[in-house]
Parts: C-alpha cells; sequence; structure tokens
C-alpha cells in the first residue's frame, strides 16, 4: 500500500513582503487558517523579513519557516549571503536549494545545487530541492531526463537515511510565474518519474519524502492538483502572497 504522506503546502514569497508586510500578512492568515493535523505549512520569507515574519507565528508552531536560499560554505568571507548555521539560528527548518530561479537566473549549476543540498542536510536544515524542465526541454520529450538528472546530481553524495529527509518539489521552469499551469496529468506524470528515481537513488526510505508541485498554483486550481495521483502538496509564488488566498490553499 502507498505510504500516506503529510501534506505539504509551502509560499515562496521571493523578494516580496517587508517585515511590515509580512506582519500584516500573518495576522490576517492565522485568522483564516486554523491548525490541521494532517498538513504542514510553510513559509519563506525574504531573509530579512524572517525574523518578523517568525515572531508574528509565534503562538503557531504549526507554520514552520524556511529561508530561500543559503551559501554551500560554511562561514567566511562571502558578503551579503546567508549561512545555513545562521539561517538555523534565526529559526528556519527549511531551506529551499535549485530553485528554477536560483539555476536560470543566477546561474546556479547542479554541482552547486549539490553542495547546498549537502551543507543544508549537515546543518539540520531540510533541503527543498526543487527540480524541473524548461520548455524546450518538455518540447523535446526530456523532462523526466531533466528532473532525473537534477535529482542525482543534488542527492547522489546524501547517505539514504538523510535523502529520506528531504522533501522534493517539481517546477516546470515553464509553469513558473507565467500562470501557464502544469496539468494534473502533466503533474503526476513527472512525479512519477521522481518517485521511481527517488527510489532507484534511496531504496524504501525514499517512500516518506514528499514531493510538492509548484508552476502557477492559484487557489481555484489547487484542489485539483492536490487530487492528482503522486502530488503530496504544493510550492506556491505569487498566490501565496495575499493571506485569503494563500489561506483558501491551504485549506483546500
Ligand atoms: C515558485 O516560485 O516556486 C512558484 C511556483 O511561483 P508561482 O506560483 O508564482 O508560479
Amino acid at each position: 500500500m502507498a505510504p500516506r504522506r503529510k501534506r505539504v503546502l509551502a509560499a515562496n514569497w521571493k523578494m516580496n513582503h517587508g517585515p511590515t508586510a509580512a506582519l500584516a500578512f500573518l495576522e490576517s492568515f492565522l485568522d483564516r487558517y486554523a491548525p490541521h493535523d494532517d498538513r504542514t505549512v510553510i513559509l519563506f520569507p525574504s531573509a530579512l523579513a524572517f525574523s518578523a515574519a517568525r515572531t508574528a507565528a509565534a503562538a503557531r508552531p504549526d507554520v514552520r519557516f524556511g529561508v530561500q536560499n543559503i551559501h554551500s560554505a560554511e562561514k567566511g568571507a562571502f558578503t551579503g549571503e546567508t549561512s545555513a548555521s545562521i539561517a538555523r539560528d534565526a529559526g528556519a527548518q527549511y531551506v529551499l536549494v535549485g530553485h528554477s530561479e536560483r539555476r536560470h537566473v543566477f546561474g546556479e549549476t547542479d554541482a552547486q545545487t549539490a553542495e547546498k543540498v549537502i551543507r543544508a542536510a549537515s546543518e539540520g536544515l531540510v533541503p527543498v530541492l526543487c527540480v524541473g524542465e524548461k520548455i524546450e526541454e518538455r518540447e523535446a520529450g526530456q523532462t523526466d531526463a531533466v528532473v532525473v538528472r537534477q535529482l542525482r546530481a543534488a542527492l547522489q553524495a546524501l547517505p539514504p537515511a538523510t535523502t529520506a529527509g528531504v522533501l522534493i518539489a517539481y517546477e516546470p521552469v515553464w509553469a513558473i510565474g507565467t500562470g501557464r499551469t502544469a496539468t494534473p496529468g502533466d503533474a503526476s506524470s513527472a512525479h512519477s518519474a521522481i518517485r521511481a528515481e527517488l527510489q532507484a537513488i534511496a531504496g524504501a526510505e525514499s517512500d516518506a519524502i514528499p514531493i510538492l508541485y509548484g508552476g502557477s498554483v492559484t487557489a481555484a486550481n489547487a484542489a485539483a492538483l492536490l487530487a492528482a495521483p503522486g502530488v503530496d502538496g504544493l510550492l506556491v509564488g505569487g498566490a501565496s502572497l495575499e493571506a485569503e488566498s494563500w489561506a483558501s490553499i491551504c485549506n483546500s
């Protein structure tokens, strides 16, 4: 029987919401979303809004927090960067790694993504590893090959028990911030390729890994995507910026 994985709903605020807006968001969101035992909600605020957001949710430990990026080094002369241990100290439990904007806007390679996964895991942060194909790769029938390559590159150096602690987000690049959502069938098909590769990398322990879908999720399409076989949760950008639509997605 397929394992019952807890649903995960993650909000990537990207470069939006400073401390003031984060506080207002949390006040409104927490009024609209009561704790649910069957799901985990994670917010990824910008670095400077992180502490304000976390403090605003102090009475709600069911709402968890992560950072949008870390440097792969333990510490040192890297002006402007955030280390995994600083993120942990600030209260982060998760970190986004390999997001398409890091890969395709900032030029992060598979190798750098792997280094960040290792650093996150070694400092006690859960990496949320994002994988996904570009439109030309999809059109060339390379979707599965791309996500498999990205998974292998990022996870190959981890022991299976550590791999079992990561989260994966399938985020087709062509669907992120474009208003063009993968169909539930597209998502299921890629998730099934990802699940098979996780099994090959980490064996039975990989059954625990949730695979989220991300890419132009809205309050209107969230329920259909969550109902798709193999979709364990959602990673949401634009529609997570408004408390009302984010609460509606979390309550789906
Ligand atoms: C994202 O940034 O991870 C994302 C999925 O964005 P959007 O929901 O806006 O497409």
